[in-house]
């Protein structure tokens, strides 16, 4: 069976969610391979939780450059592997940096790139939510081993035991003069909150809310439900709420179980970044908001009104 290789996200020694999920997508082309880039010994903390999602293979591609440089030290081993192992697909995470890794290793193989897909088939095709989530396509790369950039969320993980092989890449060091560096790093403000663009649950925030105090609603809220904070561009461009919030079209995209929405219109740049949430939950006092289009549960009404209720009784059903 083909080899599909998978670029793994990790931090302090943790892989996080999206790259077991990438790992069940890869399944079902192939056979998964783990594409570990990091510091020496990063692979070994890796190894068992890739090898719980079906990882046969840890392809290790260690050194001072990862850390040190801005996506090339990624795009350096992937293409390495790929040039050895010939794999079916290579699969990333659609993140920023993700993004920019699946076109550069797209171009550096001659391969096709499929962007921001949020399902993949056996064949390697993908489906894509486009235009502001306005309409799904389905894409084949007409040329060379696809590489897929899957957003996160998209593919419910699934446990499946694999050997974890553990290989040595020796990629290419990076060519300072080509590449960003690095010069600091500062830990996100975010508190004990799953990330955004990882969360099973997120309630976001928008300029119905009113102020940057006023979003302490958004945050009880989310809160109760463990959920991650989001914010519309109108709640962001207004001071209420950080920018590295924001949903939408110019912010992230996630595709969470579940989404509410408080105070939030439903502009198309806002849907586009979370139209693929599985359900959908706005409290709009507009009957006519646009974002009652897309809801699954809409509630007409005041959200200091509404959004204190629902806080208290996931409070209730939890104690
Ligand atoms: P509004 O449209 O002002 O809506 C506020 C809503 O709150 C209204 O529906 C109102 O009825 C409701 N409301 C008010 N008070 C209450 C209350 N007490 N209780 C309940 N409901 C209440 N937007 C994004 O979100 N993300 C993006 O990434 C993004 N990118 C963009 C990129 C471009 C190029 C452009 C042109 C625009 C972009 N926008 C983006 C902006 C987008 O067009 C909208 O302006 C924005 O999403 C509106 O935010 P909002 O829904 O919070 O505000």
């Amino acid at each position: 069976m083909a080899e599909v290789l998978v670029l793994v996200d990790h931090l302090d020694g943790e892989a996080k969610k999206s790259t077991f999920e990438l790992l069940t997508a890869a399944r079902r082309i192939g056979e998964p391979s783990a594409v570990v880039v990091g510091a020496a010994g990063s692979a070994a903390k890796l190894k068992d939780s890739l090898a719980g999602y079906g990882a046969a293979k840890v392809y290790a591609a260690e050194s001072e450059d990862a850390g040190t440089y801005l996506v090339t030290p990624e795009v350096n081993a992937l293409v390495a592997v790929a040039e050895q192992a010939s794999p079916a697909a290579v699969l990333v995470p659609a993140t920023a940096r993700g993004k920019e890794i699946a076109a550069r290793v797209a171009v550096r193989l001659g391969s096709g790139l499929l962007v921001d897909a949020v399902d993949v088939a056996e064949d390697g095709s993908v489906t894509q939510s486009i235009f502001g989530g306005g309409f799904i396509v389905k894409s084949k790369a007409s040329k060379g081993a696809p590489v897929i950039s899957l957003r996160a969320g998209s593919v419910e993980p699934e446990q499946a035991s694999g050997a974890a092989a553990e290989e040595t890449v020796s990629a290419p060091a990076v060519d300072a003069a080509k590449s960003a560096k690095i010069t600091g790093n500062e830990p996100i403000v975010g508190g004990d909150r799953p990330e955004l663009t990882e969360a099973s649950v997120v309630v976001s925030g928008g300029r119905g809310v009113g102020s940057a105090e006023q979003f302490e609603v958004v945050e009880k809220l989310a809160d109760s439900l463990g959920a991650a904070v989001g914010a519309s561009r109108a709640a962001v461009d207004s001071g209420y709420y950080p920018q590295q919030f924001q949903v939408g079209q110019t912010g992230k995209t996630v595709s969470p179980q579940l989404y509410i929405a408080l105070g939030i219109s439903g502009a198309i740049q806002h849907r586009a970044g979370m139209q693929t949430s599985k359900t959908i939950v706005a409290v709009n006092k507009d009957p006519e908001a646009p974002i009652f289009e897309i809801t699954d549960y809409g509630i007409v009404g005041d959200l200091f009104n509404v959004a204190p209720q629902l806080t208290s009784e996931v409070q209730g059903r939890k104690g």
